[in-house]
């Protein structure tokens, strides 16, 4: 095994109840960290150089997601952006069957992309409200790696869906290198956007 991987598998110990793979970034300054997805209450102590999770007891109480709506509302994005990056596709090739003349079903076609991608990113801001309540209420805040990564990555596909709408609102007509460099960002948004729903899977089925 490369050492970078001893390195992560040592930062890593299972709940000995739902089997989550849990970080030693979750836990806190005392030693504990309190499972995300069965509630359990784990002292983490180091056996030589192992990490061996003890219950010490459950948190029973704790309020639900909000209305699902965090899980509700990411299918808006997840959804939508497809359907965006789909009618870019058709608006190209009847450009491109046309011989690079835009015809109204092209222009038409590419309208529809960017209002789809505009409802996307929309549904992404409440994707994020929804999922940040969630974090405070059920998760209590607490600084969980699966929940910062998701925070983190968050916040790129939204500068990156932010960028790809100035950069086809504000631009005027895109040139060839700018018209990839939009169809690319939404490429990139929608693996980040795929990434960030398999993490979440952790959270509502364990591992
Ligand atoms: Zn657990």
């Amino acid at each position: 095994m490369r050492k970078s991987k001893i390195k992560y598998r040592q930062n890593k110990f299972i709940c000995p109840i739902c089997h989550l793979e849990l970080s030693m970034h979750d836990v806190d300054k005392n030693g504990i960290v309190v499972c995300p997805v069965c509630g359990a209450v784990i002292e983490v102590v180091d056996v030589f150089g192992h990490k061996i999770p003890i219950i010490h007891d459950v948190e029973i109480k704790r309020p639900q997601p909000l209305y699902r709506l965090h899980t509700m509302a990411t299918h808006i994005s997840i959804g939508l952006l497809p359907l965006a990056i789909f009618a870019q596709i058709i608006s190209f090739f009847l450009n491109w069957f046309k011989g690079g003349i835009y015809t109204s079903s092209a222009i038409e076609f590419e309208q529809i992309g960017f209002i789809l991608l505009t409802i996307t990113f929309l549904g992404g801001l409440i994707t994020f409200a929804t999922g940040w309540t969630d974090w405070k209420r059920k998760y209590r805040g607490r600084k969980y790696q699966i929940i910062t990564k998701k925070i983190r990555l968050s916040v790129i596909m939204f500068i990156l869906l932010g960028f790809a709408l100035v950069l086809r609102n504000f631009s005027g007509p895109l040139s060839g290198l700018e018209n990839c460099l939009y169809f690319c960002v939404q490429l990139i948004s929608i693996s980040l956007m795929a990434f960030m729903g398999h993490l979440g899977g952790f959270l509502v089925f364990g591992k």
